[in-house]
């Protein structure tokens, strides 16, 4: 068994205003605020971190809010679902609690034996809450609001779906070199899950030869990150990678953990980041989210960039 890749360790989208993302996410859905950051490669924007009480690998959901970006579109080569885990007897709490507050959703379903509940997060980013399987076993930590206790809170992801114009070469990547295996097929639905974890382990790829090529904008997924233990693992992960003739990238500094980049077949952005350092690398797990965190390349700037940023009320 491939032991490399321990299942999801974050997703990151796109949305538009920050202050209508950071309120859904925390006060709708009840995600801890885990980092609020820049975009490494743009300090004038946002990065968002949302995630379980421990800001764990596997629970992390990110966003770069760009106020008034165009709308992204659902469609081949592009990650087009994201999937949480949340405890057995919620889906009402859940459908209750989306209904006040607004949101857009569909009434429970069922898919490989699990109910769901499908979701539109305010950019259009469709969202699932699932009561898996192995739930009753789900040892990660919730963050529990007033609002939200143990009982109904999300745990992190459960999976991510692919939309593939044909699936085999994405399927390869997650077999030859994830270490994945395809456990259930229902229709053009195929699930792809790995051993090496209990949670965030599963991915799907959906074929959909006559649906249009997606867009990645607003209220779309920017890439898939995969999770690896330590710099040694991923760089073991980098050479065959690259042995399989992907154009990867050399390893960079994300100040929470370390990663590598490469376009899979079908279309997606994959990313393999590293357990380490973690996010309480640059402040204390009881402080999570509480200031704007810089990297070391712009704190010199930060008078600047605290300016230009929009106001958040936390
Ligand atoms: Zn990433």
């Amino acid at each position: 068994m491939n032991q490399q890749v321990l299942g999801l360790h974050h997703i990151t989208a796109i949305s538009g205003n920050a202050q209508r993302n950071y309120d859904f996410y925390t006060k709708v859905m009840g995600l801890r605020f885990v980092k609020k950051t820049v975009n490494f490669d743009d300090p004038f924007t946002y990065h968002f971190y949302y995630g379980n009480y421990d800001a764990s690998p596997g629970t992390i959901l990110t966003f770069f809010p760009w106020s008034g970006i165009s709308k992204g579109k659902r469609g081949v080569g592009t990650a087009s679902e994201i999937g949480f885990a949340v405890p057995e007897g919620s889906l009402g709490f859940w459908k209750a609690r989306l209904e006040k507050a607004g949101i857009i959703f569909n009434n429970p379903a069922k898919k490989f034996g699990e109910e769901y509940l499908t979701a539109l997060d305010p950019d259009g980013l469709k969202l699932e809450l699932t009561v898996v399987k192995t739930s009753a076993t789900d040892s990660r930590v919730p963050f529990e609001t007033p609002e939200i206790d143990a009982t109904k809170a999300i745990r992190g992801f459960h999976n991510t779906t692919l939309t593939l114009r044909n699936i085999k070469h994405t399927a390869d990547v997650l077999t030859d070199i994830m270490g994945y295996r395809l456990s259930e097929q229902h229709v053009n639905r195929y699930r792809f899950v790995t051993d090496a974890v209990a949670d965030a382990a599963v991915i799907d790829l959906v074929e959909a030869p006559g649906e249009a090529q997606g867009v990645v904008a607003g209220g779309s997924i920017h890439h898939v990150a995969f999770r690896v233990k330590d710099d040694a693992t991923e760089m073991a992960l980098r050479e065959k990678i690259a042995a399989k003739g992907f154009n990867i990238t050399p390893q960079i500094d994300r100040m929470y953990f370390h990663s590598l980049y490469f376009r899979e077949p079908g279309g997606v952005l994959f990313e393999i980041a590293t357990d380490n350092p973690g996010f309480t690398a640059d402040e204390p797990l009881e402080a999570l989210g509480t200031a704007l965190k810089l990297p070391p390349q712009y704190e010199p700037r930060r008078a600047q960039i605290e300016t230009a940023l929009p106001q958040l009320i936390l």
